[in-house]
């Protein structure tokens, strides 16, 4: 099983992704965590890609490519949710080109719908704990103990240096540019389902599960079909 979790800045990808983890032992692959890591660990390519990420503008298809094509080889069963990739037409085409010759494909693209307003109050409200990435926000998602991260424990936090303003608007222009042609490309392939992601997340979580206990049933019709 492999779905694609599509969906601009904010709309749950993140979240649902672990929750997956979690539930069904699937493989998370973050290309916004991958690079975040370049950037911490201090390599070359996280030090070129550090300023274009923090104004919100997209790193280059060669390099996220690179990286997916990395945890491809390094894990060849599959089982993976592909969580921030693709964004552009590019990339998908180099995903199926990557799963086609490891004899994997993708059972689902599951669109995400989140109006506008609810991002902003999602990406300024988010904070994450600074040991195991595990998701929060000020109102809608807070440690069951104050200070406390619920998954290890630790007791630091962070918030991330692009969920200000400014570089949110650079990331929603982006997404509506260049990663949406994505949600009619994967119609036309007969893989995409969306949903509600606008409800709370056990409620987008069981219909997550819903999609990938029965991706078929879930698809929405092709075009071509008819
Ligand atoms: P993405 O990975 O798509 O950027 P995240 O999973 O990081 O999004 O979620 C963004 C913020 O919104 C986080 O603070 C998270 O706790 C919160 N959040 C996620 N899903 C929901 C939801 N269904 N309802 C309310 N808040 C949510
Ligand atoms: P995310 O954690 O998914 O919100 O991504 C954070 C930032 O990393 C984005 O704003 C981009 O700068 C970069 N990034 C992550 N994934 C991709 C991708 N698939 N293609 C291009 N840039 C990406």
């Amino acid at each position: 099983m492999n779905i694609v979790l599509l969906g601009p800045p904010g709309a749950g990808k993140g979240t649902q992704a672990r929750l997956l983890v979690d539930e069904r032992g699937m493989t998370q692959l973050s290309t916004g965590d991958m690079l975040r890591e370049a950037r911490q660990s201090g390599t070359e390519m996280g030090r070129r890609v550090a300023d274009v990420m923090d104004r919100g503008d997209l790193v280059t298809d060669e390099i996220v490519v690179g990286l997916i094509e990395e945890k491809l080889e390094a894990d060849p069963g599959g089982d993976f949710i592909f969580d921030g990739f693709p964004r552009t037409l590019a990339q998908a085409d180099a995903l199926a080109d990557l799963l086609d010759r490891r004899g994997l494909r993708l059972d689902a693209v599951i669109e995400m719908q989140v109006d506008d307003e609810a991002l902003v109050r999602r990406i300024s409200g988010r904070f994450t704990c600074a040991s195991c990435g595990a998701v929060y926000h000020d109102e809608t998602k807070q440690p069951r103990k104050a200070g406390v991260c619920d998954v290890c424990g630790g007791t630091e936090f962070k918030r991330r240096a692009d969920d200000n303003p400014e570089a949110l608007r650079t990331r929603l222009m982006e997404y509506y540019k260049k990663t949406s042609p994505l949600i009619g490309y994967y119609h036309a392939k007969g893989r995409l389902v969306r949903i509600d992601a606008l409800a709370p997340i056990p409620e987008v979580a069981e219909r997550v599960r819903d999609i990938v206990e029965a991706p078929r049933a879930a698809l929405d019709e092709p075009a071509h079909s008819l």
